[in-house]
This record gives structure tokens, C-alpha cells and sequence, in this order.
């Protein structure tokens, strides 16, 4: 066997022939792929180094910056809305109907009072990408200048929000969990400039009606920490203290119909399934 052969099964953690007998001797028989012999890793079911701990799903990374990478669930990629609905008015009221937005070239715009948008498909635990931008054309101050919102699970509010020497509420500017907490700094773009929201998101756990453990929220707002690891404190609420109110573990994605024509671009999540999962 050459050297290139013994490596390459080494590797794959195969003992070549020759190398079989001196595995049963000693166990440790490849340090690059782990070790047995170290000690347990506290309340977890591996060694330190453990050579059978399940390795990571291999996944593959956009080639362009903010892109969806290979295991994401793409929900608006400059095409169409059919992966959204939004809440019928009318002769439809108490319906989902299909999204009546407005697609551009590459965006799609909220059509003022028509209704909120969600995604067909439910998330939890998850991370979040989205694309913003307020309208160039200025109407109105305060909450009424480009509002929309990036709501996870239908209900946390990452406020979406024309902040361009645009006073307001603290916790009511962009980037803001409204009505909770302002971002840590304000690193907003012009109207019309795109802006970019990265969220990882820890879905709030309920026994029956009782809350087990919070909602926590990771916002990068074009590219700059603006919350990290927050705990949201109840679903979005205008003028009232927030609370929680039980819900299933996996909600639709929703963005805020506010009356203002909010461009958005560039949708996609990806579920955060937790540590050592089995390798498929
Ligand atoms: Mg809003």
C-alpha cells in the first residue's frame, strides 16, 4: 500500500489491512480523526475530541455576499410571490388569498392597505435574510415614513423604518424591537438605498399556555450588531406593555402592510436545527 492509499483511508476512518492488528492493540489509532481516551464532556454524551461525534452537514455558501447558501428556504429570490400569501379583505376577509403586492424588477413593494404578507412555509428557531429599502419619496414623519416590519413568527417585530433624519420613538426606529428595545447604534442607509437585516432567532418554548423559556433575537443591521442574543419580551404592540401568548413552534414569516410602499428584495431562512444531529 502506498503512503497516499493508508492516508486517504485513514481519512475516512477505514484501518487499512496492515493497519488492522495494531487498531486492536491500540485504539487510538488515527489522533487527526479523535481520541476515546480523553475525558467526557460535562452533561454531554462525547469525549473531548471525540472521534464519533456526528461532523457538521456540508453545506454550500452563496458565491455572492447575502446570498442564500445551499440549505436555505429561498422565499423571494427576484422572481414571484408564490411563496407568500397575505390575509384576504373584503369578500375574502377571515381567507389567505395569493399576494397581491406589487413585484418589480428584482423587488417587490408593499401595496398600501391590502394586507400583511406571510410566508406559506413556518419557521421556528431560524436565521433570517432580508433586503429593504425605504421609498424615495417622502411623505409623512415619525411612524408614518416608510414603516413596514420584519415580523418573526408572525408577531416579533424587528421594526423596518425609514430612519433618515426621521425623529422618532427610540424603540420604534428601524431596527428596533418594536416597542421594546432601540438597536444598540443606528446604521441606516438613505431612502432608497438597500439595507440588510441578518437575524438568527430562538423561537419562544411553551408548556401548554405557559412560557418555558423566551424568544431571543441576533440582529445584524447592514452588517453592524444591533441586538445581540435580545430577549424579546412579548409579540409587537403599539402603546402597551408586550406578552406572550402561546402559539405552535413553527409561524409564518410575516412582513408589516404599514401603508407605506416598503420595497423588499433577497428572502431566504434557513432553520437552525441544533447541535449533533445524526449525519444523514
Ligand atoms: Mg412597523
Amino acid at each position: 500500500m502506498t503512503r497516499q492509499t493508508f492516508l486517504k483511508l485513514a481519512a475516512a476512518g477505514i484501518p487499512a489491512a496492515g493497519a488492522r492488528a495494531q487498531q486492536a492493540a491500540a485504539p487510538q489509532t488515527n489522533p487527526d480523526l479523535g481520541f476515546t481516551d480523553t475525558p467526557m464532556l460535562p452533561g454531554l454524551p462525547w469525549h473531548v475530541h471525540d472521534p464519533a461525534r456526528p461532523h457538521p452537514q456540508q453545506i454550500r455558501p452563496s458565491d455572492k455576499p447575502g446570498g442564500p447558501p445551499s440549505d436555505a428556504v429561498v422565499l423571494f429570490d427576484g422572481g414571484d410571490l408564490s411563496r407568500w400569501v397575505q390575509r384576504g379583505r373584503g369578500a375574502d376577509a377571515g381567507k389567505l388569498v395569493d399576494a397581491r403586492w406589487k413585484v418589480g424588477d428584482g423587488w417587490f413593494e408593499v401595496a398600501p392597505n391590502t394586507g400583511d404578507l406571510l410566508s406559506r412555509e413556518k419557521f421556528g428557531d431560524c436565521q433570517i435574510h432580508v433586503e429593504w429599502a425605504s421609498p424615495t419619496e417622502i411623505h409623512a414623519n415619525s411612524q408614518g415614513r416608510g414603516n413596514s416590519g420584519v415580523l418573526i413568527m408572525s408577531r416579533y417585530e424587528m421594526q423596518v423604518l425609514d430612519a433618515w433624519e426621521n425623529p422618532t420613538y427610540a424603540d420604534g426606529e428601524a431596527g428596533a424591537i418594536y416597542g421594546q428595545w432601540p438597536p444598540l447604534v443606528m446604521p441606516a442607509r438613505r431612502p432608497g438605498e438597500w439595507n440588510s437585516y441578518d437575524i438568527a432567532f430562538e423561537a419562544p418554548r411553551f408548556d401548554g399556555e405557559k412560557l418555558v423559556r423566551p424568544a431571543y433575537v441576533t440582529l445584524f443591521y447592514n452588517g453592524v450588531v444591533v441586538h445581540n442574543r435580545k430577549e424579546i419580551r412579548g409579540a409587537m404592540v403599539y402603546r402597551k406593555v408586550a406578552t406572550y401568548t402561546a402559539h405552535a413552534p413553527e409561524e409564518a414569516l410575516m412582513l408589516q402592510d404599514h401603508h407605506n410602499p416598503v420595497r423588499y428584495r433577497n428572502i431566504w431562512v434557513r432553520r437552525l436545527n441544533g447541535y449533533d444531529r445524526p449525519e444523514a
